[in-house]
């Protein structure tokens, strides 16, 4: 089977649609065909601001809803990056095989720091510690929507370049991008991608929220003066995103909605998709509920988790400081 990595930032109190079709969906899909892990990277989360206590609670929160969107502990590793120390271990190493410039290319990094008072260092090198990331356990592919592409691209770089200088140590991993859903855009500000961090919690549809909040979020998208209901991502990016959105949660294509809809307006459009939505999300905001519940037992499902994906991490560890010349680590 193939290895599968992928991880998601606990940056927010809810996951959104664009986290879920981009990338969340294909992680519970992949879990029976591929040897998977998943991961809440929470070293990642830091290089932003952010609040301790916050964020111990988000890296919950975060790991029960993949639970509540099915991924199983006992058909996958799920765990929290934390608690596997491996990580920040590779990420030192692979920092020393990146060139400036190449770090410097990474627009995610442009575009963060530009939003933010004080950027940091962290920041800067977070595309190699997410290469540690997939590097440490052997991938094969990494399911993420397209704005993770370039990092991906720098991973198989680095991958490549030390297998060059020190002789095979990491397999190097191909990304995995679902085409159509590869980049969910904003509600309100269809130019951008729907994103956790950004400032615009109407345009963001969030895992938990309320049927009634998703609806108002709906009926209040971006469209445009026209009134036919037609994919056109340049001139009408608002509706194609959300015919988008729809194709892929009602299981149907995009040709096909364009038909069902001619003569009809946007309305009732909007008021089918706010119910396709509600009916997808509502169980998913019930089940978190539920694994959270129960804390402990939580915590130790990913305490489990960690175990399992450190007995693979400590190999390549092992392989990287023997290549580069380390005393193996006691
Ligand atoms: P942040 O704003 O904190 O970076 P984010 O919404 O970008 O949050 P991440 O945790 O960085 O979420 O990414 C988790 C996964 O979701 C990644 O695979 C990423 O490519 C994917 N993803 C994020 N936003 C979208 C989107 N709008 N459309 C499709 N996939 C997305
Ligand atoms: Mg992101």
């Amino acid at each position: 089977k193939p290895r599968v990595f992928s991880g998601i930032q606990p940056t927010s109190d809810s996951f959104h649609l664009g986290n879920y079709l981009g990338a969340l969906r294909q992680w519970v899909a992949m879990q029976d065909s591929t040897d998977a892990l998943y991961c809440v990277v929470d070293l990642h989360a830091i290089t932003v601001d952010h609040d301790p206590k916050v964020l111990h609670e988000r890296s919950r929160v975060s790991a029960a809803q993949l639970l509540a969107l099915g991924l199983d502990p006992e058909r996958c590793t799920l765990f929290v990056q934390s608690q596997v120390p491996e990580h920040a271990m590779l990420a030192w190493i692979l920092g020393s095989e990146t060139g400036m410039g190449e770090a410097s290319r990474m627009t995610q990094y442009k575009d963060k720091s530009a939003k933010q008072e004080r950027t940091t260092v962290g920041l800067f090198t977070y595309p190699i510690l997410m290469a540690a990331d997939i590097l440490l356990y052997q991938t094969d592919q990494v399911p993420v929507g397209e704005d993770q592409r370039q990092h991906l691209e720098l991973s198989r770089d680095l991958a490549g370049r030390f297998n060059t200088t020190y002789g095979r140590t990491f397999v190097v991993p191909e990304p995995y991008i679902v085409k159509e859903t590869a980049t969910i855009k904003d509600l309100s500000e269809p130019e951008k991608k729907m994103s956790k961090s950004s400032a615009s919690p109407r345009g963001c549809l969030y895992l938990l929220d309320e049927p009634n909040q998703m609806r108002k979020k709906i009926k209040s998208a971006v469209t445009d003066s026209g009134g036919d209901v037609r994919y056109d991502t340049e001139a009408k990016a608002g509706v194609s995103n959300l015919l988008n959105i729809y194709a892929a949660l009602a299981d149907t294509t995009v040709e096909k909605l364009e038909g069902e809809y001619a003569g009809k307006g946007y309305g009732d459009f909007k008021g089918d998709l706010a119910d396709v939505v509600a009916e997808t999300l509502a169980p998913i905001a019930a089940r978190t509920k539920e694994f959270l519940a129960d804390k402990a037992e939580l915590d130790r499902v990913l305490t489990a988790g960690a175990e399992k994906a450190r007995g693979l991490a400590v190999r390549t560890i092992a392989k990287a400081y023997k290549k580069v010349g380390f005393f193996p680590p006691v």
